[in-house]
């Protein structure tokens, strides 16, 4: 979709076939299209990018998170054998808005007041609005605790880290990796949950790395990994990345998949 055919979409069609989008025809502030987006992931992030490119100043983004940094899961296992660390994968979310020209508010969104066309929102302790004219919902997914694991540990010290959300657990998960006994005699138990689920080949990326690290830094020792999923949610990037490395990590660490079908 070109920029045109973008902002007709979102109902500036008028304005955008009239004029060209240059600071030089910007609106009054006061007919400026206020567009709200609730979560600074890399849906909201990449929405507001492209909403504010596209408009320009025709358009005020207003991009709000719960936290001011967005901390990447997206290559967020290979904290676990060192060759990342969260900081390299920690974007602060008012740099992010003041490179691509857009407003970023940190908030926990509490309400929507369709009415009045507004965000409610609240910041240590103090709530705030955010006035609107289209609000962009990309607020992502939560983590459902299974039983047995308890969602009100510290996510630095809980004995069963699920590392589903990059941060405090992947920290802890690493830990626990290089912890584990140097002779080969290391066991690690994994689950992947039933699908839907965030990213489909992120946990088999994980068995593999987890695996690697095993071979090459823990003489060895086993991974079984219990699946609820009826097979392996293969996509190409894991296929490569079980034809490349795993298949020699498997030569001295026992991978087993136990198939539970719930
Ligand atoms: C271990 C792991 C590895 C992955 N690897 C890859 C990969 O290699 N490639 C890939 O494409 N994907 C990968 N993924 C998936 C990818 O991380 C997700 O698809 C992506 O993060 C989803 O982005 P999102 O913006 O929809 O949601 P999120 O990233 O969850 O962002 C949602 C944002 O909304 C905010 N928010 C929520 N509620 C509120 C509220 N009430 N008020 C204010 N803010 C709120 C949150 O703070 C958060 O910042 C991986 C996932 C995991 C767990």
């Amino acid at each position: 979709m070109d920029r045109r055919s973008f902002i007709k979409s979102i109902g500036l069609g008028a304005v955008a076939t009239s004029a060209p989008l240059t600071a030089t025809t910007a609106k009054a502030a006061s007919s400026v299209y206020k567009i709200a987006i609730v979560g600074g992931g890399f849906a909201g992030a990449s929405i507001a990018k492209y909403l504010k490119l596209w408009g320009q100043n025709q358009v005020e983004v207003t991009l709000l998170d719960a936290n001011t940094s967005h901390v990447s899961c997206i290559l967020s296992n290979l904290v676990l054998n060192d060759q990342k660390t969260l900081t390299n994968l920690t974007f602060p979310l008012s740099n992010t808005a003041s490179k691509n020209h857009f407003i970023f508010k940190q908030g926990k969104v509490t309400a929507i007041d369709r009415t009045n066309k507004q965000v409610l929102a609240t910041a240590k302790n103090s709530g705030f609005t955010v006035d609107y004219d289209k609000l962009i919902l990309a607020p992502g997914i939560d983590f459902i605790f299974p039983n047995g694991m308890n969602p009100s540990l510290p996510d630095l010290s809980t004995p069963i880290p699920h590392a589903w959300q990059a941060g405090a657990q992947t920290t802890n998960l690493r830990d626990q990796l290089k912890k584990l006994p140097s002779d080969g005699s290391a066991k690690v138990i994994m689950t992947i949950p039933k699908m839907p689920y965030r990213c489909p080949p992120g946990p088999y990326e994980r068995a593999c790395l987890i695996a690697d690290y095993l071979k090459t830094r823990k003489r060895g020792g086993s991974l079984i990994v219990f699946d609820a999923n009826p097979g392996i949610m293969l996509s190409l990037s894991i296929l490569i990345l079980l034809l490349l490395n795993i298949t020699q990590t498997l030569s001295n660490t026992s991978l087993t998949n136990q198939f539970s079908r719930s």
